[in-house]
């Protein structure tokens, strides 16, 4: 990761965390709490870099930035600081080699790509050794004249045994040093951390940063930005992940966002986005379409009764889905969208017309969310 502008990105936290340090009131330990993909990641990078930069850019007032050019800047934005700590979730693993050798490989996504996310599958977990040995380094005293940063993302990953090593670190908070704790539920976390940590709530990605980072970064043409941007609700990790290798937007974010259009706008923007962004001749293509959407209603409905995220099926759009899940009223309704969706993958199977079936389909749907037509 080069240096880059992170007030861009997420302007608030940047505001709360410059004004901290520069009115001498940095806290011990921080929780960055908000949806992935956003720069929580960037934030707790550049906040190291700031405490540490060798040549501050102070544009007064609240406004601190690391010049992202000393030896300091340029050691942590390449994630090789003597005084980083970190502590990741990682997939299972035998032993502390394979344990390096993981953590080697996500902080190398991580530098090639800040914004990038870690799969949140299950089993991945932030090993106890990592707490415990991070918990032993920071006993000792430093050597350098640096304030030393222990990162621990994706808090919800850890098991109870290595939050109580952090909890201790947390209680007795050795000199110069900040623990910034990275969560997406921050409500899952123990209450003793959750009261002792200074909470910095993390935002989607204002839309014009959102979108000029993928043109820039990714070379998109801006139409192509724009729709990504929103399919992905403003998070360019998630976007990131829903680009192909030609720079369009994959199967499955087409999927969704008309998806989205479905649930949230009139029957005629879904409709004339169908038009425009499904190939109608791709049998295969509207099969695969429907089923994701079959998959995407059963999310929705599961997330509005049980009310538990760690159950869904379409782990990469949580977020979407828990917001989604609000629109469909009641099981009787959900039921017979899934009907409809059914009957109607079973019509196309059978040959019928691909345009007549998804705006009729589209139609049936929107009378059970009751859109109103226009
Ligand atoms: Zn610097």
């Amino acid at each position: 990761m080069t240096h880059f502008d992170i007030e861009k990105f997420q302007p608030k936290a940047w505001q709360i965390l410059s004004r901290s340090f520069k009115n001498n009131r940095v806290a011990s330990t921080y929780l960055f709490h908000g949806p992935e993909g956003c720069g929580r990641w960037a934030l707790a990078i550049s906040f190291a870099a700031l405490l540490n930069c060798e040549d501050l850019q102070d544009s007064g007032g609240s406004h601190a930035a690391p010049c992202g050019k000393c030896g300091y800047c340029y050691r942590i934005f390449s994630l090789n600081f003597e005084g980083l700590y970190f502590a990741l979730p990682l997939s299972p693993h035998k032993n502390a080699d394979q344990a390096a050798e993981l953590t080697i490989q996500i902080l190398e996504s991580k530098r090639a790509e800040p914004f990038s996310i870690i799969s949140s599958a299950k089993s991945r977990n932030i090993p106890i050794e990592t707490a415990r040995e991070i918990r032993r380094s920071l006993s000792l005293r430093s050597s350098h004249d640096i304030t030393r940063v222990a990162i621990f993302y994706e808090m919800e990953k850890m098991r109870e045994a290595s939050a109580d090593a952090l909890l201790k670190l947390i209680e007795e908070p050795p000199p110069r040093t900040v623990l910034i704790l990275i969560s997406r539920r921050p409500e899952a976390l123990l209450p003793t951390i959750q009261s002792r940590s200074q909470k910095i709530r993390i935002n989607r990605v204002p839309k014009e940063a959102a979108e000029e980072y993928l043109q820039t970064a990714y070379d998109l043409s801006d139409s192509r930005a724009e729709l990504l941007s929103r399919i992905s609700d403003y998070s360019p990790g998630r976007a990131i992940e829903l680009i192909d290798e030609q720079g369009e937007a994959t199967e499955r974010g087409v999927g969704l966002l008309l998806f989205k259009s479905l649930l949230e706008e009139s029957p005629y923007q879904t409709v004339s986005h169908i038009n425009e962004m499904l190939d109608l001749r791709n049998r295969g293509g509207i099969d695969s379409l429907l089923s994701l959407w079959q998959s995407l209603l059963r999310d929705c409905v599961n997330y509005s009764v049980i009310g538990d995220e760690n159950e869904l099926i379409n782990t990469d759009f949580t977020s979407d889905i828990k917001r989604l899940s609000g629109r469909i009223k009641g099981s009787e309704a959900a039921a017979s969208m899934a009907d409809d969706i059914k009957n109607t993958l079973e019509d196309l199977r059978r040959n019928s017309h691909i345009q007549g079936a998804l705006t009729s389909l589209t139609l049936k749907l929107k009378s059970h969310i009751g859109v109103a037509a226009n």
